[in-house]
């Protein structure tokens, strides 16, 4: 019976100590002894898989001593805790360095096999081993903490190492700086170059920011183009914007994009941590407004953060509040101001000006809400309500004045000229009820050359609406006609600095005389805005612009008022005084004579109504080998040549005309469509004196050959004949 027994007891122990040493999963079974605390007493062969040591070797060590040098302290504080009797079952994950050297990563559930009242029997742990499942989540890890493309720290992980080193901030020390950086033109070089250049170019600065940093520094990028570098030990102010400086330098040495040298720029904002009181998030924010300030002042700086910056962004940000309160509250108002036809005198247009009444500041002028309103967006909602208020007042004047057409103008910012506006304008016309012609839609050429293709379907959806379109302070943005040409527009407004100077500036008298003979050309009618006194509204006149619009005539007004002033030249009391006749500005006595070469057809008018007026003798060619024969029968004081003819370039009539000894004594000015510093290189080398950018203002070409004629009287003057007889084809 006894063998039989224990022959069965054999059997159950056999059973039982093969299970344990071929079960799939490592096992172990561990001492609970104080003095052999950790030995192991038993290891299956997963165990030893997983370990890589054999079964003596595990025997002959402790759990303590083959888990990673960093990890047996924990370890040994499991086991103590469970030999205390604290808990009696854990979870831990382990390294251990495996035989073959790789570090493998364990889990192991480990617990204390009880003994009867007394300390435990012993640990038993089942082990699994998960390197693999370490090894992605460390990936995973570090990539949320790491941005990808540069593998530097992200944000995050920067905002906790900012943390970190605001903790070891030492009382009265400057210890702990942020640098916020930004590249100045990152979308640039994206669209210019495509995105592979742009992050190109991302990754060189980083690697470029990291060369720069001192050892305890750290660079992480924390936006698109934005990096920041934290600063521990500064010492000094000076020090950290040293390091700002070196910073700005390093991004600023030229890189190799794509196989071109492109050299950008960078600006940067330094904050300080004021010990104690400053957490990384305003830190960063601080550094990040001094960067806003950096830029401001233009790209390539760098700004220090005080605390004017952040009361600045409150000021901006209680502003914005109001702006939007008084859209609620109905404090805008709209003044208007007469636009007198100068053929018959009478007011036929107003323009709608915007006004605030604040409730403490008085009324507001617009200059000085509408950037906000147009950079908050609020500008949407205001020009929606300027609109409506304006279509409601013409409906108004249209029942008082009905023999009389009065069309009402509105100013329409950039922001606001989008498709949405053409669904803006025709509710308020199907609201109002007015008739679609009386309303007129002014727009800057900023607005509409800011993307050409859709501006022409916007303007040509507005204009199926029946509204009228007015290019407003012509002169002061690409004063490109030759563009205009390709909108729908019925109305050109000359800039009151135009205006202005008639009668003291000849170049704004030659501006104003050429812009007029253009726009007619266009079938435009002309508005010279700015008037201020009777000598000017002479001028604009004798100048042939159809309509005066200024201080002279009349100061913007409110409603009730501008309708007085109707209602007063309805019976005769108001009138625009016609001035005396007066001749063109003062000409110059003895011409002096441009060559102008261009193939195209608008280029040539411009440049010839605008010089002419401007007193010079002009003679122009559209093919290059015509401009070189012009130039020998006419013998200028300057030839303007575009770099790209259909026949010759400019660059080669240049070299041709400086070759001929009866040519070489003019100045040359090319034009060019292009900024590429080689074409520059390439006519200052064929011997140009200077070079222009188109589109170009008629100032500016003006200003342009006066300047190069100037240098050239400096010279020998050549003696130009008196008969000239050349086609120009
Ligand atoms: P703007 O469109 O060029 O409007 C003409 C500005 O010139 C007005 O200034 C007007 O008061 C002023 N002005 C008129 N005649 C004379 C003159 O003889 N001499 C001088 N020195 N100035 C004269 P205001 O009302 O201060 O408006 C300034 C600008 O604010 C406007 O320039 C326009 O760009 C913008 N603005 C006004 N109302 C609105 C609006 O409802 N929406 C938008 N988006 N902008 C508006
Ligand atoms: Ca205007
Ligand atoms: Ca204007």
């Amino acid at each position: 019976m006894l063998t039989e027994e224990i022959g069965a007891l054999g059997k159950t122990l056999e059973r039982f100590g093969a299970s344990f040493h071929f079960a799939p999963v490592g096992m172990a079974v561990i001492s609970a002894e104080p003095s052999s605390l950790g030995r192991f007493l038993q290891v299956n062969t997963a165990f030893g898989r997983i370990t890589g040591c054999s079964t003596e070797q595990l025997l002959a060590t402790t759990f303590q001593v083959i888990t990673q040098p960093d990890d047996p302290a924990a370890g040994s504080r499991c086991l103590e805790k469970a030999v205390r009797g604290e808990p009696w079952a854990f979870q831990t994950e382990k390294r251990c360095v495996h035989a073959d050297g790789r570090v493998a990563w364990m889990l192991l559930n480990t617990w204390a096999v009880p003994d009867a009242g007394g300390p435990p029997l012993c640990f038993f742990s089942e082990v699994h081993e998960v390197t693999a499942q370490m090894v992605v989540q460390a990936r995973l890890d570090h990539q949320s903490l790491h941005d990808t493309l540069t593998s530097l720290p992200n944000r995050a992980l920067f905002v906790d190492r900012v943390t970190q080193a605001l903790e070891r901030e030492r009382p009265g020390r400057l210890d702990t700086a942020v640098l916020f950086l930004d590249l100045d033109r990152l979308r640039d070089i994206n669209d210019g170059l495509g995105y592979t250049a742009g992050s190109q170019l991302l990754v060189s600065s980083a690697r470029r920011l990291s060369e720069v940093l001192r050892p305890n520094d750290a660079v992480a990028r924390v936006g698109g183009d934005e990096f920041a570098i934290l600063c521990q030990n500064v010492g000094s102010e000076s020090a950290a914007v040293a390091l700002a400086k070196r910073a700005l330098d390093a991004i600023q040495e030229p890189v190799d994009l794509g196989g071109e040298a492109v050299s950008v720029t960078a600006s940067v904002g330094v904050a300080f941590a004021s010990s104690g009181s400053t957490d990384a998030l305003t830190l960063l924010s601080d550094s990040e407004l001094a960067l806003r300030r950096a830029k401001e002042r233009g790209a390539g700086g760098h700004a220090v953060f005080s605390a004017e910056m952040r009361s600045h962004t409150m000021q901006r940000i209680e502003n914005e509040r109001a702006l939007q309160r008084a859209l609620e509250e109905g404090q805008f108002r709209l003044h208007y101001q007469p636009m007198v036809a100068l053929d018959t005198d009478k007011v036929t247009a107003v323009e709608a000006l915007l006004r605030w009444e604040h409730p403490e500041r008085g009324m507001v002028q617009p200059l000085e809400f509408i950037p906000l309103a147009e950079e908050t967006g609020l500008i949407t909602p205001i020009g929606a309500w300027v609109l409506e208020e304006a279509a409601r007042q013409t409906l108004s004047w249209s029942s008082s004045f009905p023999v009389r057409p009065l069309r009402v103008s509105v100013n329409v910012s950039g922001c606001q000229f989008q498709a949405a506006l053409v669904d803006t304008v025709r509710n308020v016309l199907a609201r109002s009820q007015i008739d679609p012609g009386s309303l007129c839609l002014e727009l800057t050429e900023s607005t509409v050359m800011q993307d050409v293709g859709e501006a022409v379907a916007t303007l040509t959806a507005l204009k199926a609406l029946g509204v009228a379109i007015a290019i407003d302070d012509f002169g002061t943005g690409y004063s490109s006609l030759a563009y205009l040409r390709h909108f729908p527009l019925d109305e050109l407004k000359i800039d009151r600095s135009f205006v202005d100077g008639l009668g003291r500036d000849p170049e704004d008298t030659a501006i104003v005389a050429a812009v007029t003979a253009m726009a007619h050309a266009l079938e435009l009618s002309v508005v010279a805005e700015g008037v201020e006194t009777a000598e000017q509204l002479n001028r604009v006149r004798v100048l042939g612009c159809e309509v005066a619009q200024g201080y002279h005539l009349a100061r913007p007004q409110h409603a009730e008022a501008m309708g007085q002033l109707l209602a007063a030249e309805e019976e005769g009391a108001f009138n625009a005084s016609p001035g005396v006749g007066g001749r063109m500005g003062s000409r110059r006595s003895t011409k002096d004579t441009v060559v102008i070469a261009d193939d195209s057809p608008d280029v040539l008018l411009l440049a010839e109504v605008s010089l002419a007026a401007a007193g010079f003798e002009v003679h122009t060619a559209s093919r290059g080998a015509a401009a070189i024969s012009l130039v020998r029968a006419v013998r200028p004081s300057c030839v303007v040549l575009d770099v790209t003819m259909p026949d010759l370039s400019g660059v080669e009539v240049c070299r041709q005309l400086r070759a001929d000894p009866s040519t070489t004594g003019c100045t040359i000015v090319m034009l060019t469509a292009n900024e590429l510093v080689a074409d520059k290189v390439e006519a200052f080398s064929a011997g140009a004196d200077d070079y222009m950018l188109k589109p170009f203002s008629p100032r500016d070409l003006v200003s342009r050959v006066r300047a190069a004629v100037r240098r050239k009287s400096r010279g020998p003057l050549m003696a130009a004949p008196s008969h000239i007889d050349i086609g120009t084809g």
